[in-house]
């Protein structure tokens, strides 16, 4: 990775799109509606909403998307999984969300349902595999279909050229963007990239970037999801676990570095892990360039 500098593209604004995830308590409702109303002047070209298994979650991805699509000016896109229910269960979900206005699906198999690490058990009339989703997502409606890749290999995928032949089946049933776990190395994505196009795979692959907001629960979660956290990534997070101060103010430069460097590399595209917090999300998409003046400029030039 380069070292830490200004992009040289300054003009090159990337493209932005933003994860969230359903509220729980009436607390965190207002924590991620605060952080929505904050980043949504940015204009990002879609945000999505991440699902559960089990109804109550299932409700709370559906009721914050309905409320997106019918306060913001922003074009939601809901996660939808095979976890734990019958095709008919999950055609329902999904022609609830066509009714809603919802015309982005991000579709997943979802973990298992005991938990990262477990044996994943298709539900027996469910989709058993996210292909079988997508295609599923296509029969019901003309959904824009975006789907995850595994730049490390998803973890139990048998080889990384099987985890991109997945891929390929899910492209072939009618996906048309993929995002990408998170990862901290660019090179890994690069390599990735090379792989899948080798792969005749051509939709666009979004880098999914996470701010580390606490570095003991990023690489918690990464080692069960694959990703690989490097050891200079650790050493800059190392001796502040009890100064949230400079944590914040460690996890922006490493942030910043790694959207800068992708920009340079030629990526347009790239999808930030909110963590449904705004702050360093939205300082890193000014740094790249992504204000909210500049979106509205853009506006009037194009309504010229
Ligand atoms: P899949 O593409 O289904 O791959 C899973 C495994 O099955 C791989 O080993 C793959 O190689 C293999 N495989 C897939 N299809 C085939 C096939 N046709 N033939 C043979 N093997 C196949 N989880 C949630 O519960 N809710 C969310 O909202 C959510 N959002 C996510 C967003 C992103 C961007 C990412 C990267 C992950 C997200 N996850 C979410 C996690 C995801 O559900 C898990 O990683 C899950 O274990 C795999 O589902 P998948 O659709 O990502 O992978």
């Amino acid at each position: 990775m380069n070292a830490f500098r200004p992009s040289r593209h300054g003009s090159r604004r990337p493209k932005i799109s933003f994860e969230f995830f359903p509220p729980k308590t009436a607390e965190m409702e207002v924590a991620l509606w605060e952080s929505v109303r904050r980043l949504e002047p940015l204009g990002p070209a879609f945000v999505s909403v991440t699902y559960g298994a089990g109804g109550s979650t299932r409700e709370r991805t559906h009721a914050t998307v309905k409320r997106m699509v019918e306060e913001t000016a922003l074009k939601p896109a809901a996660h939808l999984t095979c976890v734990s229910a019958s095709r008919d269960e999950v055609d329902e979900v999904i022609r609830a969300y066509w009714e809603a206005g919802v015309r982005h699906v991000v579709a997943l198999r979802g973990d298992p349902a005991g938990g990262l690490g477990t044996v994943y058990e298709p539900h027996p009339q469910g989709y058993h595999q996210t292909s079988d989703l997508v295609a599923g997502l296509k029969r019901i409606g003309d959904f824009e279909v975006t789907v995850s890749a595994y730049p490390e290999k998803h973890p139990e995928a048998a080889s990384l050229e099987a985890d991109i032949d997945a891929l390929k089946k899910k492209v072939d049933a009618g996906a048309t963007r993929a995002i990408t776990q998170f990862f901290f190395d660019n090179d890994v994505y690069f390599r990735y990239l090379d792989k899948v196009r080798a792969a005749g795979i051509d939709i666009p692959i979004l880098p999914g970037i996470v701010p580390v907001q606490n570095f003991k629960q990023t690489a918690n979660f990464a080692r069960k999801t694959g990703a690989s956290v490097p050891q200079w990534l650790a050493d800059r997070f190392e001796g502040l676990e009890e100064d949230a101060a400079t944590r914040r103010l460690v996890a922006a430069a490493v942030c910043a570095e790694q959207a800068l460097d992708l920009i340079d590399r030629g990526v347009g595209d790239l999808h930030f892990y909110t963590m449904n917090k705004a702050d360093l999300v939205y300082a890193i998409c000014h740094l790249v360039g992504v204000k909210p003046e500049k979106m509205a400029a853009q506006a009037a030039a194009a309504a010229e």
